[in-house]
């Protein structure tokens, strides 16, 4: 049973890459007892709307999110946007045109495989996505059952991967029109998984005092795959650089197993005072400053 006035700030629908309906998410973390959960699918808002309904109805908080892939070229980096509005032109925009860069680039990388005489199609490979975003790990995954790769990391290391014959390099977000696109949204910019950044505690402060000279808000200290010792090192980070703390999950249900709804480093409860505080900057950013065009 998870402790009073827990929330999680960090899950994935069936939008993006979760196994779970924005409505079948929400019934979940009700069932749990959360008090709060934030939607943060990868680069789309789609599933916010049936996310708000259902969210209303069963009378638990639905925090709107989204995490954009961020071009970052020694790791990875993934911005969290909290409190985003649905329905801010320069942020639908951009979703859109990255999802019309997806579409395109899935059809040219199926074109190269099958050009390498792999067994594969569009529609086998948006099967496999089960109506959520299409990205390399279904082609893996098709690539797998038709018994072309091994193992979705075999696929990934001999077609896939960055550098391999069937990679087509995807359209990215650069760090600052991300977070300018958060804002304008009247949102947060958070810095997810910090650990991605493949950075020492150095590193990671001087990169985030320069994303923060940028705008950001805040990192997230609380993750289900760091232990007590990554945790305390990122709430040191955060007070030093004056950032939001956030905490969450990653919970994609089927599509990546073991990762619990509600459940962060060591089962320790996200408290519900961390969304408090992420609301009152949200409410002084927007009134400090009004959104601007990008
Ligand atoms: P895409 O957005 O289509 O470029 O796919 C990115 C996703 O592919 C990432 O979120 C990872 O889940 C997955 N991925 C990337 N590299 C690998 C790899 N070497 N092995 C397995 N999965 C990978
Ligand atoms: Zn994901
Ligand atoms: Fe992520
Ligand atoms: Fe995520």
């Amino acid at each position: 049973m998870l402790s009073d006035r827990t929330i999680d700030l960090h899950a994935h629908t069936t939008a993006s890459d979760g196994s779970l309906s924005p409505e079948d998410l929400i019934a979940l973390a009700a069932h749990i007892g959360l008090t709060a959960i934030g939607i943060t699918d990868h680069d789309t808002i789609d599933g916010l709307p049936e996310a708000h309904a259902a969210a209303r109805a069963a009378g638990i908080e639905m925090v709107p999110g989204v995490e954009l892939s961020v071009a970052y070229s020694r790791g990875r980096l993934h911005m969290l946007g909290y409190l985003i509005e649905i329905g801010s032109p320069s942020l639908d925009e951009r979703l859109a045109r990255l999802k019309e860069n997806r579409r395109k680039r899935n059809q040219q990388m199926i074109l190269r495989m099958q050009d390498l005489g792999l067994p594969i199609t569009m529609e086998e490979v948006t099967d496999a996505a089960g109506g959520g975003q299409v990205g390399r790990p279904h082609m893996a995954a098709v690539l797998v059952k038709k018994g072309a790769a091994s193992s979705i990391s075999d696929a990934f290391e001999r077609f896939l991967a960055e550098g391999r014959p069937a990679h087509v390099p995807k359209d990215k977000i650069q760090p600052s029109e991300a977070i300018q696109l958060i804002h304008n949204a009247g949102g947060l910019a958070v810095v997810a998984h910090p650990d991605s950044l493949g950075l020492d505690e150095a590193g990671l402060v001087q990169y985030l005092a320069e994303l923060k000279a940028l705008g950001l808000d805040g990192i997230e200290c609380y993750y289900s795959r760091y232990d007590a010792r990554q945790t305390s090192t990122l709430l040191r980070i955060a007070a030093a650089l004056d950032l939001l703390v956030t905490g969450g999950s990653d919970f994609h249900g089927d599509t990546k197993p073991g990762i619990l709804l509600g459940h962060v480093q060591d089962g320790q409860p996200v408290q519900h005072e961390l969304l408090d505080r992420l609301k009152d900057a949200a409410s002084r950013r927007r009134a400090q400053a009004p959104a601007s065009a990008v």
